[in-house]
Order: C-alpha cells, then structure tokens, then sequence
C-alpha cells in the first residue's frame, strides 16, 4: 500500500513537470509560431480521438499526447498578433499564479474551504474597486465572464425592481408578476440579451434605444424612464469601441427610480488610464457593472467580474444557507456569484495587479489603443475605409465588394503571421481588429501591416 502511494506521488509529479516543460516549450515558440494553426495541425487531432478505453494510460502520457496533438492547434492568442473577437493574452505572473491556482485546487465556496484564495479575492476586489474608480463598498463577484456578470447584476436589478412593486420574486417567482420596462441600447451585446433571457425578459420586452452612426445611444430620442425599469447601458461597444453618453443619462434615470447596468466587459477599463478616463466620464453613476479580467486586463481563461453597488441586492438573489455551511465574517463567494463550488479566479487576477500595479495597467491600456491607431493608419494608406472612429483598441475597416474582403481576411489566417476576423458594421462587411494584449509590439504591428498589405494585393490585384 506504502509503496503504491509513493510511486502514485512520484508518477504525479512526473506528470507535472512535464507539463511544466511542455508549457515552457509552448510560451516560449508562441511568437515564432503561427497565429492560426494549419490544416495538418487541425487533421492532427484524431489522434486525440481513441475509442474509449477500458484501462486507462499514464499520466505523463496523457500529457505527452495533449502537448503533441492538441497544442499546435491552439491559436497563438497569448502571442502578440491574434486581433480576433476581443482576447487578451496572460501576463507572467497571472499565467503562473493560475499554474499554482491549479496545484491548491481550492474549492472557493467559503473562507474555511480556500482561505488564502478568499483572501486574495477580497483584495482583487477592492483593487479593481479602486483602478475603475467604483464606489467602495460594492460587491465583487468573480465569474466566468461578462456574460455571467451581466446575468448576475441583472437578475439584482431585476429582483430589485419587483420589491419596490412588493413583488418578493425569490418568494413568489415570476408566474403573475407584471413586467418591467427594460431598455437596451439597439447596440446591446448579444450577452445582455441573452442574460435577460435566461432571466425570464424575452426580446419581445425589449425597449431598443437608437444609436448613432459609433454606436452611442442617442440622448435626443431616448425612451422614457421610471420606477420599474432597467436601462442597459455599453461601455466599449464590441465593434467600434464606443461608450454611451453616461453623464448625461444616467442621473436622468437615478430621478426617474430605474436601475442603470454596465456593459464595461472590455471597455470599462478605459477608467484604469488618465488619457482614457474621459470615455467612462459618469459611469460611476451607475447601478451595477460587468467587466472582464481575461480580455484587458490580460489574466487567463476563464474571469469576469460582477460588480454592484447596492451589496444587499446582489446576496438577496444568490444567497444559499444549510446546516453545514459555517460562515465568517463578510460575505463568501457564493452569496455574490450562482456557483457554490467554483475555483478562486480571483486569485489571477490579484497577481496581474500586483505584477503591473496602477501605472502598468494604465500603460497596458493606452499602448492597445495607440497600436490600434498605427493600425487604423496603415490600413487608411492601404486605401481602406475606416468605418469606426477610433477612440480605443477597436478598428473596423473595409475595402473592396464583401466577397474581396472575406477573401482578403482569410488570406490573412492562411498566412499565419496574425488572425482577426470579419463583421458587419453599419450595414457594411467589415474587417474588425482588436488590441487587447499586454503581449503585442512594436514589431508585431509592422509584420501585421505587411502581411495585410500582401493579402489586399493579391485580392484586389494592385500594383
Ligand atoms: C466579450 C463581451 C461580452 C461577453 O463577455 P464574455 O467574457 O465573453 O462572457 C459582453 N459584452 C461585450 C461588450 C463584450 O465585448
């Protein structure tokens, strides 16, 4: 039995100092490599697909396997060219302290069961606090992502809203309850709809408030308020990078009783840097706040953050109580989130603060959107559109019929040098770049520029 266990122990740290080499090995090829895997990476994965065995196979090679089969085709997201969707790489010290998170496997439930996790969270928590510039004594739940945070504000907003009618949803449910008046921007992320929906508010509810040509709502033509709605506001929109007029709506709906949400998921960090804070000017107004650590403040997968001031109305909706569940002082993960057992992501995200402190996030930030302006100029050379005006790290351009355009994009992923995708904006197919990496460099945007200027030729056949 003795013997068992030692070989069992020694088998497992085997395993993972070969994970340890392997990921050294990939962190360290990633900017030489491809940004987008080829066509033989991909086929290369039926390996990985065996029929299901009956007897296992070792540790070490199950992690052999992954490294050989699985990691050349991963895209290079945490190497400095992959513009794609809106994805941030992973700072060292966040990288590593997820490696750590990993080996404690804590279960972040409550201070007895992740002590040193909690507590790193509660500090994550009043850091962020502090670096967007949100009111002190909010509650900080750490999430999958924006999605999730959105859900979570949203489901307070909601029950929130209903009490004020006497409507004790936890209590009584939804069946019965008459709705509330719930307005998005017509720029809305799928997110919040999706988000509304799983909460019981179905698009058919939806007030839809018009934007202008950047994707702003527009304060001219915005829908009334009153006691029983929530307003969804953007901070970032996902295409052009735009924020809504807060200043000027948000304490129009603190008059009126209606409850302001923040979809911040990228863009809410534009608080974090001196230059930029004029975007986010009165967001702080606002209610409640969703907003990402693993986009720009470039800790890894998976990290959003649910933020909202009125504490009670959060732990109102995700409270859970039973005889076993012993309880310190404040309040545990799991009255601030919808997971009971749930990893500490917190804990990355304190590491990424405390590796670049406020000076390096603010840094972080105004570097992403000076690369997207040196991209927007390069693609304006190139005798492109530029659809968006850029503000911060979002670019949406276009050249040439849609069908050039999806031929130039994906000549760009065959090249492999960097990847971002296509959109649709105002009426226009569109390339979409986005800078959200700590990762990306000078070079890097030179070698992007080039093998976009390659791509365009070859389409558009220009001299
Ligand atoms: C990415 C994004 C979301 C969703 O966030 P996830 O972290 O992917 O769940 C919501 N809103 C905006 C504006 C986004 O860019």
């Amino acid at each position: 039995m003795e013997t068992k266990k030692l070989t069992n122990k020694k088998l497992s740290l085997q395993a993972f100092s070969r994970a340890a080499q392997y990921a050294e090995e990939y962190i360290s090829g990633v900017r030489e490599r491809r940004v987008g895997p080829s066509p033989s990476d991909l086929d290369a994965l039926e390996n990985l697909n065996s029929t299901l065995l009956c007897e296992g196979v070792n540790a070490q090679q199950v992690i052999s396997d992954l490294h050989r089969y699985a990691s050349p085709a991963t895209v290079a997201s945490t190497g400095g060219r992959f513009f794609g969707l809106v994805v941030g790489g992973s700072t060292p010290a966040a990288m590593g302290a997820s490696v750590l998170n990993a080996a404690w496997d804590q279960v972040a439930v409550l201070e007895e069961s992740a002590p040193s996790a909690i507590y790193l969270e509660r500090i994550a928590a009043d850091w962020l606090l502090q670096l967007l510039g949100l009111p002190k004594k909010s509650s900080v739940g750490f999430t999958t992502g924006s999605s999730m945070a959105n859900m979570v504000c949203l489901a307070a907003a909601r029950n929130y809203q209903y009490a004020k009618l006497d409507i004790d949803l936890v209590r009584t449910g939804l069946a019965g309850a008459p709705p509330l008046r719930i307005i998005v921007s017509e720029e809305s992320h799928v997110t919040v709809h999706k988000a509304l929906s799983i909460l019981g508010i179905g698009t058919g509810q939806l007030v839809k408030a018009r934007c202008d040509r950047q994707g702003r709502v527009r304060i001219d033509c915005f829908p009334k308020m009153d006691e029983s709605t929530i307003v969804c506001l953007q901070a970032g929109n996902v295409n052009s990078g735009h924020f809504d007029p807060f200043s000027e709506i948000i304490p129009k709906a603190r008059e009126a009783g209606a409850w302001v949400h923040i979809d911040g998921a990228f863009g809410l960090w534009a608080s974090a840097s001196p230059l930029k804070a004029y975007l986010t000017e009165g967001v702080e107004l606002a209610d409640s706040w969703a907003v990402d650590g693993h986009k720009w403040l470039n800790t890894p997968y998976d990290c959003g953050v649910a933020i909202c001031k009125d504490a009670e109305a959060v732990y109102r909706v995700m409270t859970t109580q039973a005889p076993y569940l012993q309880e310190g002082g404040g309040r545990p993960p799991k009255d601030m989130v919808p997971e009971f057992s749930r990893r500490a992501r917190g804990v990355e995200v304190w590491a990424a603060i405390q590796e670049m402190g406020t000076d390096g996030v603010a840094e972080l930030i105004e570097r992403c959107c000076s690369y997207a302006r040196q991209l927007a100029q390069g693609l304006l050379d190139m005798g492109y559109e530029l659809l968006n005006e850029v503000v911060l790290n979002q670019v949406v351009a276009t050249i040439g019929s849609e069908d050039e355009l999806h031929r130039i994009v994906r000549a760009v992923q065959e090249g492999g040098v960097c990847w971002f995708g296509t959109t649709v904006w105002q009426g226009k197919t569109a390339l979409r770049l986005s800078v959200s990496s700590w990762a990306t460099n000078d070079e890097d945007i030179i070698l992007s520029l080039e093998s976009i200027r390659r791509a365009t030729r070859e389409v558009l056949d220009m001299e």
